[in-house]
């Protein structure tokens, strides 16, 4: 069995509060939010950061921004605006190795960030 986290979360074997779900990729809440709205888009299938991605994980990556887009949209969060963000490493602060999406909104977020 796998000790990824977020692979247990997209096989149901670890609950989350699912925004979104489809054939490619599954949102959910983040368990400790940094907005009011502070959602995770993961690929279905294990990906440990964009590193490893290649030209044919395209469709995937541009699937979880056109995913992630799509909720900010529905959540009311379109014209206000909301960021989109994928840590990767060290120095991002990557703490969950299965790439992640967040989408983060419902405030105004300070720039550069931390
Ligand atoms: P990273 O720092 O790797 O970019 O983001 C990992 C995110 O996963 C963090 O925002 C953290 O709060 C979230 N997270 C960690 N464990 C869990 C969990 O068990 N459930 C959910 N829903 N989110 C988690
Ligand atoms: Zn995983």
């Amino acid at each position: 069995m796998t000790e990824c986290l977020f692979c247990k979360i997209v096989e149901g074997k670890i609950p989350a509060t699912r925004v979104h779900e489809d054939e490619t990729c599954v949102g959910f809440l983040d368990i400790h939010p940094q907005a009011p709205l502070h959602a995770l888009f993961v690929p279905r299938r294990h990906l440990a950061t964009v590193n490893e991605a290649t030209a044919e994980d395209r469709a995937l990556l541009g699937h979880l921004m056109v995913t992630a887009a799509k909720v900010a949209k529905a959540k009311g969060l379109a014209d206000a605006g909301y960021r989109l963000v994928l840590n990767t490493n060290r120095d991002a602060g990557q703490t969950v190795f299965h790439l992640h999406l967040h989408l983060l909104g419902g405030r105004p977020l300070g720039w550069p960030p931390g």
